[in-house]
């Protein structure tokens, strides 16, 4: 067990950060090292694992039954393909079925525990911690790390933590209101790592239109892509809200997330609005309406086809004002500008979203200073990284916890067995020296 003598901790294990990868690292080297190792989670959180309870609204998409190397974003592809060689989709759902979790796949591959419950993946991964007599200590932020000639030297407001070895697992900056904080890259960089530039990722899309106040709280279905000046940069198709200031859904996280490291005053995004008509085809639905709804004025044009307030959003944005004029007043050159406005009504990109609104970080410590197959740091022995803190994002839909779990799970197994080659070295030496 763990010796605490008021001023410090003694341990062969400390895990800094109590979220999805560092639980995830904390049991696989207690399922590795038995319970004769001195191991502690630290969590600066009153309770470990507060961001994980608010993943998939409360259900935790907990992984993706397509998550691989393409899906995500990093400095460096290598290494993470080697991770998920390492511990893939598979790998991750039998560690979790270990634990007691039935899983069950959902649309487009997200994959959420049966129970329906974030709460359950945490309880269990807490309960393996209980048996694997892995303490949890929170409400401590470990604050300064440095190494020493035994391992590594932490300071803490409940005192020093001394470590033979250290996993940092402190999550990144997105959602600062559920625990996001920059200490792990401020530990890592500490000890000679770097990082990239931070971006909100997964967030909805800033955007300027004079439009989108009358638009608040509507959803629509829609192709979405996000541009800039040299052209498309990534689209989908999917269900895009209309925010006071932004947009967003699903959708947008994509486009976010796609967008996240692109600057430049010319970013922009398309909604198209039927994205299952091409633009001959709205042209011929629209002069079709010309010809059976002479009768309307301009403001129900398109009602029937969008939401009301979108259809006329998108006439004013055509130059289609008064509204109050009579359909049959359109000529084929307004039906061609109609159609043009459904099938790319531009927004311009107003900025960047605030990091509360992000569900992940983009960027971070870059991932190529570690071994993509053990997760250990190229630059100081001992120390292991997981997570978010690293420069890995991946889309929504599950990616981004499977990434926690597969460097997390890489990252305890290979913090036990460095500790448990130094153990049998320094038998070794012991029984040279006996002999
Ligand atoms: C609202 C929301 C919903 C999401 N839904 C999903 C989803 O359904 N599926 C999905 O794949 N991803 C989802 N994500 C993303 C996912 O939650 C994160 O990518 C994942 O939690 C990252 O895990 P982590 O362990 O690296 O970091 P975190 O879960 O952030 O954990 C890091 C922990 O470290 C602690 N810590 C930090 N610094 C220190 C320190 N110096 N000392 C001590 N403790 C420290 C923090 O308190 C925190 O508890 C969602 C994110 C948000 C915000």
């Amino acid at each position: 067990m763990i010796t605490i003598n008021n001023t410090a901790y003694e341990l062969d294990l400390a895990v800094i950060g109590g979220g999805a990868a560092g639980l995830a690292a904390a049991v696989a080297a207690g399922r590795e090292l038995g319970d004769n190792a001195k191991t502690a989670v630290f969590d600066a959180q009153p309770r470990c694992g507060k961001k994980l309870l608010a993943t998939g609204n409360g259900r935790c998409n907990l992984t993706n039954r397509s998550a691989k190397p393409s899906c995500y974003h990093s400095d460096d592809t290598q290494a993470l393909t080697r991770a998920f060689s390492g511990v893939n989709v598979s790998d991750t759902l039998e560690f979790f079925e270990t634990l007691g979790l039935i899983c069950r796949e959902e649309e487009e591959g997200r994959i959420y525990p049966s129970c329906g419950q974030a709460s359950a993946v945490l309880d269990l991964l807490r309960l393996e911690l209980a048996r694997l007599r892995i303490a949890e200590v929170c409400g401590c932020r470990v604050e300064k790390i440095r190494r020493d000639t035994e391992g590594f030297v932490m300071s803490s407001p409940l005192g020093t933590i001394r470590a033979s070895c250290v996993i940092i697992a402190c999550g990144g900056r997105a959602a600062p209101n559920l625990g996001g904080v920059d200490w792990g890259y401020d530990l890592l960089t500490s000890l000679g790592h770097t990082s990239t530039r931070l971006n909100p990722s997964l967030c909805p899309v800033p955007v300027e239109s004079p439009h989108l106040s009358s638009l608040k709280g509507i959803r629509a279905h829609a192709g979405a892509a996000i541009c800039d000046g040299r052209g498309e940069i990534y689209s989908d198709r999917g269900e895009v809200q209309f925010g006071d200031k932004a947009l967003s859904g699903i959708v947008m996280f994509q486009l976010s997330s796609a967008a996240a490291n692109i600057r430049g005053e010319d970013l922009c995004v398309e909604l198209d609005m039927l994205p299952e008509r091409d633009g001959e085809e709205i042209v011929s639905l629209l002069t079709r309406r010309r010809t059976l709804l002479p009768h309307l004025t301009l403001e129900n044009f398109l009602t029937g086809v969008f939401n009301k307030r979108v259809g006329m959003c998108i006439l004013k944005q055509a130059g289609m004002t008064p509204l109050s004029r009579s359909v049959s007043e359109l000529t084929d050159a307004d039906i061609r500008r109609i159609s043009s406005v459904i099938k790319r009504w531009r927004f311009s990109v107003s900025g960047r979203s605030p990091w509360n609104s992000a569900q992940v970080t983009s960027g971070g410590i870059r991932l190529a200073e570690f071994d993509g197959l053990t997760m250990q740091s190229r630059l100081c022995d001992g120390l292991f990284a997981a997570g978010e803190v690293l420069n890995v994002d991946g889309f929504c839909g599950g990616f981004n916890l499977q990434w926690a779990w597969s460097s997390g799970i890489l990252a305890g197994r290979s913090a036990a067995a460095v500790l448990r080659s130094r153990k049998a070295h320094r038998q070794t030496e012991n029984d040279i020296e006996q002999f």
